[in-house]
């Protein structure tokens, strides 16, 4: 089901997703979350998910056998269930012999940032979901969560691009403090470590959340939500032109470009 479906003008589903697209264009996330105009499926977009599966499944391996061999070894037919379940794929890579190269490039670079065979995620491809009020309920799917025997959490994402340019951290944290401030308010716990880790560029950007930070996060989304909700009700998304255009499916029918 998508992320943000609106289920009346006064109750909404909030997603760091669907907030991010909000933020980056409320035009586009009319189009996407409240008309559910279908788009072509993007190339990167399949590649992350390739690389998401694989490293969930990795988990299953026993620790010894975690490393780069075994995963890319997964890739070929990985691949192959995802084309299964959405057949259009087959058409989107021409050369499958280079996407499954750059696939194992990606993960190579996983194996430079972690060492999956020391220690076992807890949790993989976890939803988190709670009513922050009556009226906006937030949900989000973990890529990994790792509970340590003494029992702090880390929260772990993986990312199949390159990392924030300096300064650019914080908005790419965002994300991770939505999870973390869920996995607060689920489990009465403070998240130690959240972890995103840029296969594109072998880098890591890490933080320790604080309460304060995270009751920030929350005033943040409520205020983006009464923004959404406000928008709905007025029925006014305006275009918000950026770089992000120029990959944008639908420039031909947007206002800003027409
Ligand atoms: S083309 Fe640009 S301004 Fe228009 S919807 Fe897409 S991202 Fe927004």
């Amino acid at each position: 089901m998508c992320g943000g479906i609106v289920a009346s003008v006064t109750s909404i589903r909030l997603s760091p997703s669907r907030v991010s697209e909000f933020n980056n264009c409320p035009r586009l996330y009319k189009y996407r979350v409240i008309e559910l105009l279908p788009e072509p499926p993007s190339i990167d977009a399949e590649r992350g998910t390739l690389i998401h599966t694989i490293l969930e499944d990795l988990f299953d391996l026993p620790a010894q056998e975690r490393n780069h061999q075994s995963a890319t070894a997964m890739a070929p037919s990985r691949w192959k269930d995802q084309i299964e379940a959405k057949p259009e794929l087959a058409n989107l890579v021409l050369n499958e012999k280079e996407w499954l190269d750059r696939v194992e490039a990606l993960l190579k670079n996983y194996f430079l940032l972690e060492k999956p065979e020391s220690f076992e995620a807890t949790h993989r491809e976890m939803h988190l979901e709670q009513d922050l009020t009556t009226e906006v309920y937030l949900h989000g799917y973990v890529d990994r969560i790792d509970v340590a025997p003494t029992g702090e959490v880390r929260i772990v994402d993986y990312k199949s691009g390159k990392s924030p340019k300096p300064g650019w951290e914080e908005k790419a944290l965002f994300q991770l403090r939505v999870y973390a401030l869920l996995y607060w308010r689920l489990h009465g716990v403070i998240p130690t470590l959240l972890v995103l880790h840029y296969l594109g560029d072998a880098r890591t950007v890490k933080s320790s959340p604080k309460e304060a930070e995270l009751i920030s996060t929350e005033k943040k989304l409520l205020a983006i939500a009464d923004e959404i909700i406000e928008a709905i009700e007025k029925d006014h998304f305006p275009p918000k032109p950026s770089r992000l255009c120029d990959w944008c499916f639908f420039k031909s029918i947007c206002p800003a470009h027409n």
